[in-house]
């Protein structure tokens, strides 16, 4: 299992209304902090050799000139190596997406490009505070394809308040029509704290209620398989296996990675650890050569198993049930068959040929899953 390195650009032009993550929308620190990455880079180069996937993540990476991206390649080539075949993803703003950028990053290996559309809807871009219009999104993905690259997803949201199904089914239509080759449909989920959850919290707004929360979840699921996605993990589509996103398969099914930048995680073995959410604290740590880690957990084989489980039923895959005996020591069919028996009689997971994979229902209530 190559590990995979994901790069935490925590930098944002402006904060989307419903943003929880942490990102800081001053560019002061922008220059120094490419510097600090490759900082952070040494302090693992004793622990990491190689990786097969770079996931450059936000914040926005697309704020990033193409040189700066460039400069991180060269020194993750530097203290680490890269597989020949390594998938290197760039999450992108579609205002951020013009073709010299696009040309340059296709130059240096970026192979595969995500880009946040969120919606074609211009009211729901204007309502999530988006800085871009449904016209920059197709304009971006046009470019995209334009420049050559042939591995693009498009990440959307559904479940806005006041959007209906038909709004919804127009944007997913939208999207299918340019046959990228991953999309990912996540569903909005607000935090108190932002612009968004404080109109929730004033009663100004509601969230679509539950059944209509599901119907949108089946609907998306059904369409896109039609149209021949394959529906992979809960929020994740792929036209071909081959566009299963390599990087993020890594989360859920434990093989190590590496998080750099503040508050990026980072996994192996048995054990968790992440830096300080905080891009001052990181730039001074960094420069005093001391790590920028906040805190490290390590799981008991209880807690793997545990996670095991959770994560397998986010997968089409699901769970290899001689493999996670061989893995824990532990048959869940003998252990849960009880707990195991109720859900599949609910429809939620279906147990054959050695696997427990979840149904569409299943995924839908994932959530629910997890507590056995
Ligand atoms: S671009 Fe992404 S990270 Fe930045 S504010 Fe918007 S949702 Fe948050």
């Amino acid at each position: 299992m190559i590990p995979g390195l994901y790069i935490h650009i925590p930098f944002c032009l402006s904060k989307c209304h419903y943003c929880n993550f942490y990102s800081e929308t001053s560019l002061k620190d922008l220059s120094s902090y490419t510097q600090a990455l490759v900082g952070e880079m040494a302090l693992y180069k004793q622990h990491f050799k190689k990786f097969d996937t770079v996931y450059f993540g936000g914040g926005t990476p697309s704020i990033l000139k193409a040189e700066e991206v460039a400069d991180i390649l060269r020194s993750i080539k530097h203290y680490f190596s890269l597989s020949d075949d390594s998938e290197i993803t760039i999450e992108a703003n579609p205002g951020d997406l013009h073709p010299e950028f696009l040309k340059s990053l296709r130059d240096e290996g970026v192979n595969r490009l995500n880009i946040g559309v969120q919606s074609f809807d211009d009211d729901i871009l204007d309502f999530l505070g988006r800085r871009h219009s449904s016209r920059d999104a197709v304009h971006a993905i046009e470019t995209t394809y334009n420049e050559g690259f042939t591995n693009t997803g498009l990440d959307l949201i559904y479940g806005i308040p006041g959007q209906n199904m038909k709004e919804w089914m127009e944007t997913l239509a939208m999207a299918v029509s340019f046959k990228p080759e991953h999309i990912s449909c996540y569903q909005l989920t607000i935090e108190a704290n932002t612009q968004i959850g404080k109109r929730l919290g004033r009663g100004e707004i509601t969230l679509p209620d539950e059944d209509l929360q599901y119907d949108f979840f089946m609907k998306t699921s059904e369409s896109l398989e039609d149209e021949g996605y394959i529906h992979y993990e809960i929020s994740n589509f792929a036209r071909e296996t081959k566009f299963i996103s390599r990087h993020n398969s890594k989360y859920w099914n434990h093989t190590p990675y590496l998080g750099l930048g503040p508050s990026a995680h980072s996994f192996s073995g048995n054990t968790r650890w992440w830096n300080h959410a905080s891009t001052d604290r990181y730039l001074d740590n960094i420069k005093k050569g001391k790590s920028p880690l906040e805190d490290t957990e390590n799981l008991d084989i209880k807690s793997l198993r545990m996670e095991a489980f959770f994560l397998g039923l986010r997968t089409a895959k699901g769970i290899n049930l001689q493999d996670f005996n061989n893995r824990f020591n532990y048959d869940l069919v003998a252990e849960k068959g009880d707990v195991l028996a109720k859900l599949e009689g609910s429809g939620l997971i279906e147990i054959a040929d050695g696997h427990i994979v979840p149904t569409r229902s299943g995924f839908a209530l994932a959530d629910s899953l997890a507590l056995i």
